[in-house]
């Protein structure tokens, strides 16, 4: 059975451009960046290459980017390191109740040390207002964090919004760009950001390599101590064959990203309008036009999300209930209850990802797929011989 993927928000599979560009980095070109002869120069050479590809890809400068091991490490680095740096000027951090668990576990950590964390609550589409953003700001804020699109429900937030508030009020300013950077234009200008996080796997590359944008200037301590690599902000041997991969996921997203953003819109409102059209009881979640163009999430009442993703997993259909980190969790997704959905609502919640590799015939055959599973499902349902 040709299986079809459609979870590349979870992660996406390596380019084999990418993987090609790899190899040689394991083998013939294997150096520490940190020695002086010319296997390590050579490394060295490579890392900054890249630096210089991923800083055009969201208009910094090659110097202002820091590797890491992915998109987690870039968060947390960028919340812990600016909140330690910045402790004599207040203990006070704004975020918003929708970030991935990477910034919000982080923020737990550094409440539980003192810091007083603001959760920013979200409109029923997901967005967040930036005139809440403003009325958080006391005089003791020292950094604000809102992502630039949510994993889950893929509403792309007011980010250049809510960067001319932070600028205005001298305050740190940190975006998570793991979902759009490669998807969508980003620019750490226009959106008026000190610090974002990308990672390499949600755009082709491979997996345990990202990237944290610092604006030149910003004070923060560095997040791994140890050797000198990466200015001394981040220590640790550079992982170059997943540093050149994302070097070149980053310039072949770069070749392609409107024609391609352009391409999964049609296919995601194709996908969006055939399943309201086709099943009844069902809902959009997140914004209807302010979405990441590769972004499908509803939900289904009377059926679980958890029956609806085994069912299609058994005609060859991958997708996922709510985020790939909490699908193993019966917790239902804090950012669907944040949207104000129920918990029967939020349980019932199916998320499709399209990408590279999807085609319209794929998005015909979840059409076809979808009605049949939910309607079985919905036969045998004590959700809804309870409401009946
Ligand atoms: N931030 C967002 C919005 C994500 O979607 C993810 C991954 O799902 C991460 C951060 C974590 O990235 P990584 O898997 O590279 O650590």
């Amino acid at each position: 059975m040709k299986r079809i993927y459609l979870d590349y928000a979870a992660t996406t599979p390596t380019h084999p451009e990418v993987v090609k560009a790899m190899l040689p980095y394991f083998t013939d070109a294997f150096g520490n960046p940190s020695s002086i002869h010319s296997y390590g120069q050579e490394a060295k050479g490579a890392i900054e290459e890249v630096r210089v590809k991923v800083a055009n890809l969201i208009g910094a400068r090659d110097e202002e980017i820091i590797f890491t091991s992915g998109g987690t490490e870039a968060d947390n680095f960028a919340l812990k390191g600016v909140a330690y740096a910045n402790e004599s000027k207040g203990n006070h951090v704004i975020t918003s109740c929708i970030e991935h668990h990477a910034v919000i576990e982080t923020c737990k950590f550094l409440e539980r040390r003192g810091f007083r964390i603001t959760y920013l609550p979200v409109d029923e589409y997901g967005l967040v207002d930036p005139s809440d953003v403003k009325k958080a700001i006391t005089n003791k804020t020292i950094l604000i964090s809102v992502m630039h699109a949510n994993n889950e429900m893929g509403t792309v937030e007011p980010i250049a919004e809510i960067g001319g508030i932070a600028k205005e009020a001298g305050i740190y300013f940190h975006t998570d760009a793991v979902q759009t950077a490669g998807h969508m234009p980003v620019d750490v200008n226009e959106l008026g950001v000190d610090l974002l996080s990308m990672s390499a796997h949600k755009l082709y590359g491979p997996k345990g390599v990202g990237a944290l944008y610092i604006r030149k200037g910003t004070k923060l301590v560095p997040f791994m101590h140890g050797g000198e690599q990466e200015r001394r902000r981040r220590a640790s041997t550079e992982n170059i064959p997943g540093i050149v991969g994302l070097g070149r996921a980053v310039e072949l997203a770069q070749e392609e990203v409107s024609e391609e953003a352009e391409r999964l819109t049609c296919l995601r409102d194709k996908l969006i309008d055939g399943l309201l059209e086709r099943i009844d009881h069902i809902c959009l979640n997140g914004h209807p036009i302010m979405r990441l163009p590769n972004n499908v999430n509803i939900s289904v009442d009377y059926v679980e999300g958890e029956s609806m993703v085994l069912n299609l997993d058994l005609e060859g259909i991958c997708v996922s209930t709510g985020s790939a980190c909490s699908s193993s969790s019966l917790e239902p997704s804090h950012v669907l209850l944040a949207l104000g959905l129920s918990h029967e609502r939020a349980h019932g919640s199916l998320r499709f990802s399209l990408g590279k590799w999807t085609s319209e015939e794929e998005i015909e055959q979840v059409l076809d797929a979808l009605p049949r599973i939910v309607a079985k499902l919905r036969a045998m349902s004590p959700l809804l011989r309870n409401h009946r």
